[in-house]
């Protein structure tokens, strides 16, 4: 642990080194952005920013609807240019280049690529790379870094910075509830993040087509059973996000209902992507390393949370996908 501690120390030393030296910084981070996504992208946005430095916030796909409150947030762009230049590009809470989009790679000059992350499946893209899967969320580190930045963290940052760790620890309900995570979480709370705000704006404030989509995919669930060992899915179609003229966006915490079944270990949502392709999410309780699962599929994620993308019809990508998670189960005996 010290050693790894230090090992951290050390790449925030270069961290800070190439901030010193550089003017123009990208943040970015991976397509489908959740909480601790947009909340590590705008608290580092916001900190570079207070230490002076022009810096381009960019994410391929728009800030959430529910995210839209975040500060910041209405600074974020979704489009880059060829000559854009810049001395740094920090790519947080990503594991993979190809998760930061096709239009990342228009850029020819992204500077040195610092990579900040907690997925144990991070594949080391980056020039440098802080990968720290012990961390609950991106945000972690990144308070951490700002802490040996010596940044002033502004009740702004503060707020971005509590959302990202509040939404990936599941509101503090998962096994990656640290005591650092509270700890953490409750300093930001001193700085200015106001807890029941975030509340209302996150958890209190669905948009009413949210429920009705929740309705139709929870009337998709199936429950198969293997070895006594369950597994929930739930599907939500193209055809369903159309009926109640909402988006992909909406669907965020669904999983967690077929996951959430008494004697479920692994819940699964199969989401329509496009016409052929369907995005998967997968949530276990713990027993079953989902991330395994994942990234046999070729995309990736943590113990108790994954997701890739797979083509094939809703049938066969079902029975392709329930069939790799019994596998895992099967050979996992703890
Ligand atoms: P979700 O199911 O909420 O989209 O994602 C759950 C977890 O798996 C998140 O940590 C997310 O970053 C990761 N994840 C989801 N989809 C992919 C993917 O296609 N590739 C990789 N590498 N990780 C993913
Ligand atoms: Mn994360």
């Amino acid at each position: 642990m010290a050693l790894e501690q230090s090992g951290v120390d050390v790449a925030f030393g270069e961290v800070a080194e190439r901030i010193e030296k550089g003017r123009r910084f990208l943040v970015t981070t991976h397509v489908n952005p959740e909480g601790d996504a947009v909340g590590s992208l705008l608290g580092l946005t916001l900190a570079l920013r207070w230490l002076g430095k022009d810096v381009t916030a960019y994410m391929e796909d728009p800030v959430p609807y529910i995210y839209r409150f975040l500060p910041g947030a209405d600074t974020v762009v979704d489009a880059l240019f060829e000559d854009d230049t810049f001395d740094g590009c920090f790519v947080v809470d990503c594991g993979q280049k190809k998760r930061l989009g096709g239009r990342f790679n228009v850029l020819k000059s992204p500077g040195t690529i610092i990579n900040i992350d907690h997925h144990k499946t991070n594949d080391n893209f980056g020039d440098i790379n802080i990968i720290v899967p012990e961390a609950s969320a991106a945000g972690e580190i990144i308070y951490d870094l700002l802490r040996f930045l010596r940044v002033d963290i502004t009740p702004d940052i503060a707020t971005n910075l509590y959302v990202a760790i509040h939404t990936d620890t599941g509101s503090f309900r998962y096994s990656s509830s640290t005591s650092d995570a509270f700890i953490k979480a409750g300093e930001l709370v001193r700085l200015g993040a106001d807890p029941w705000e975030i509340t209302i704006r996150i958890y209190e404030s669905y948009p009413e087509n949210k429920l009705r989509l929740l309705g139709m995919a929870l009337s998709t669930l199936e429950v198969v059973e293997v070895d006594s060992r369950k597994i929930a899915t739930m599907v939500v179609t193209l055809d369903m996000m159309r009926r109640v003229d909402g988006g992909r966006e909406l669907t965020d915490g669904f999983v967690n209902f077929a996951r959430a079944i008494e004697g479920v270990e692994t819940g699964i949502l199969f989401r329509e992507e496009s016409p052929g392709e369907f995005k998967i999410s997968l949530r276990s309780k713990g027993r079953i390393d989902v991330s395994r699962v994942a990234r046999f599929f070729g995309g990736g994620g943590h113990r108790n949370a994954s997701g890739f993308n797979i083509k094939g019809g809703l049938e066969e990508v079902k029975m392709r996908v329930i069939d790799a998670v019994k596998e895992m189960s099967l050979g996992s005996d703890a």
